[in-house]
């Protein structure tokens, strides 16, 4: 079917259900279950990217304006994406391997294993802040647990969805690796499918403050959640989470939130200032999920703090960081208007410190700090997603778990310290997706640790070996022979049988 319009095929409910069943065909031939056929995958999608790389690239600058290196540190992945292949591919006839377990008495005689199997057809649907990456990380994992997969990419990232589509088809088996490009009706037409596994990435809960909060500001603060609503693309995850739940769909629910940054007095500051900074604003400028969303610092503090922000800013973004081609710009006109909306609430423009200028053509907005933001502005509760940096004040360092703990779990906290109580206290107290002390975002290159949320920034977990298992099934298997046939467990049951 194609459309009139635009002389594009149309997918709808039939495309996707013949899509499903087509996928499901390749699975019952047991081809993605072999090793050589993950294998084959993984070594093509290494090949992919290291052969496409200036494509891959253009592509994201086109979406993002991201600048080429970032993209090649930290997006297409073409570092961190080959690493997640290569792992596996190192791993992965390991992983594959049955797992002994114990058994006990109660099955004497007998041996177990848990056996790791594919879960079958499964959907990944990506977000457009990196999209490459965050479209192909999950399928590495999926591919190496030895699934049939649908990528469906972020249509906010069109140039690097198009790319994903001719790659895949290019690069992957396309009889079992497919990509469905397009927005809300397509992606709403995959959902109606029945899926073995979804792992969605996008917004957690946006929340908009409806005037009824009191907050007191530093340690006793009182956060009703039931004075907050929910706004809008916080309800895709709902969305997806509803459509898995009529099929018992099992998900992955890869969410935002505010991640918070503690900074403590006895630092390195001009350290601590740099990491800040590369999470935040060397982050897609700030369109990240895990980069710092606000700061929290002492009151007696927060001078010396900005002060240190403002020179390491100018001396990597120069004088007029509009110009600067190190900074990405905001991806949409939508997000640039959701981000001026955030800046100009009476209560919060008076606070821009540093930055604030916009440039609406070329939608870019410079790194901009706000000191001492209110509580119940609207900047301090929603996701930011951008270059906005609120500092907010407390009177001991200490007060800080406090008004993490008022919010949403995020899907990142950060503390700079080098006091270790703080830090125990910082990981016993602080429940997060991860934690990085002295340090921003780096967690995330770490294919040793989960990466996931917790809460409202999510469920479940990949990276490394925990993609493997996302994408997986732990099937228990338990060996017993004919020995010792233990005829207390068979009727008449009768004490004498237990010796009472
Ligand atoms: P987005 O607009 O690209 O949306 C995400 C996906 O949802 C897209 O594929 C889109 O097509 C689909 N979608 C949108 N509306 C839909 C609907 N009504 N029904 C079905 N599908 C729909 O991205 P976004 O929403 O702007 O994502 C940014 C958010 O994602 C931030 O909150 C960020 O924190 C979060 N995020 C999380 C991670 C993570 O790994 N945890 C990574 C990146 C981004």
């Amino acid at each position: 079917m194609t459309s009139e319009v635009e002389n594009k095929p149309v997918f709808c409910t039939e495309s996707a259900k013949e899509l499903v069943k087509e996928l499901r065909a390749s699975v019952a031939t047991g081809k993605t279950k072999s090793y050589e056929w993950r294998l084959t995958q993984l070594n093509a999608m290494v090949k992919m990217m290291e052969e496409e790389e200036p494509q891959i690239v253009a592509a994201l600058h086109d979406d993002l304006s991201k600048p080429e290196l970032e993209s090649s540190i930290y997006e297409a992945a073409i570092a961190m994406l080959k690493n997640s292949c290569r792992l596996a591919v190192k791993n992965m006839k390991h992983w594959m391997m049955p797992e002994k377990a114990k058994t006990s008495l109660v099955t004497f005689p007998s041996s177990a294993e848990i056996v790791s199997e594919p879960l079958g057809v499964v959907l990944v649907i990506s977000a457009w802040n990196y999209p490459f990456l965050l479209s192909l990380d999950p399928i590495v994992g999926a591919i190496a647990a030895g699934n049939a997969i649908v990528l469906k990419p972020s249509e906010i990232a069109p140039a690097t969805s198009l790319l994903l589509a001719r790659l895949v088809a290019e690069y992957l088996d396309s009889s079992c690796i497919k990509v469905v490009e397009g927005a809300v009706p397509e992606t709403a037409a995959l959902l109606e499918q029945k899926w073995d596994k979804i792992l969605y990435t996008g917004p957690c809960l946006l929340l908009k403050h409806q005037g009824l909060v009191s907050l007191a500001l530093s340690t006793e603060i009182s956060l009703q959640r039931e004075h907050f609503q929910i706004l809008g693309n916080g309800r895709v995850a709902r969305i997806v989470m509803a459509a898995a739940a009529k099929h018992l769909t099992p998900v992955v629910m890869e969410l935002g939130g505010k991640c918070p940054v503690i900074v403590d007095s006895d630092i390195n500051l001009q350290v601590a200032t740099r990491r800040i900074i590369a999470g935040k604003w060397g982050c897609n400028n700030g369109q990240a999920c895990i980069s710092p969303d606000y700061i929290i610092t002492m009151k007696d503090y927060a001078q010396k703090l900005i002060d240190s922000f403002k020179c390491e800013l100018e001396r990597f973004y120069g004088k007029n960081p509009l110009e600067s081609k190190d900074l990405s710009r905001i991806v949409n006109s939508n997000h640039f208007a959701r981000l001026s909306k955030l800046l100009d609430e009476d209560k919060v423009s008076s606070k821009i410190i540093h930055g604030g200028e916009r440039d609406k053509e070329n939608l870019k907005i410079t790194p901009t700090i706000l000191l001492d933001v209110p509580r119940d502005s609207l900047i301090m509760n929603e996701e930011i997603f951008g270059p906005l940096l609120p500092v907010f004040l407390v009177d001991k360092v200490e007060d800080s778990f406090d008004v993490i703990n008022s919010g949403t779990k995020p899907l990142a906290a950060y503390l700079f310290t080098n006091k270790k109580k703080l830090k125990e206290k910082f990981v016993a107290t602080v429940s997060a997706g991860g934690l990085v002390i002295n340090d921003t975002t780096v967690h995330l290159a770490e294919p040793t640790l989960p990466f996931g949320g917790v809460g409202d920034s999510g469920m479940g977990a990949y990276h490394g070996k925990f993609s493997f298992d996302a994408f997986s099934h732990k099937k228990a298997v338990l060996y017993r022979g004919f020995a010792c046939d233990a005829f207390v467990r068979y009727p008449p049951y009768t004490r004498g049988k237990l010796g009472l």
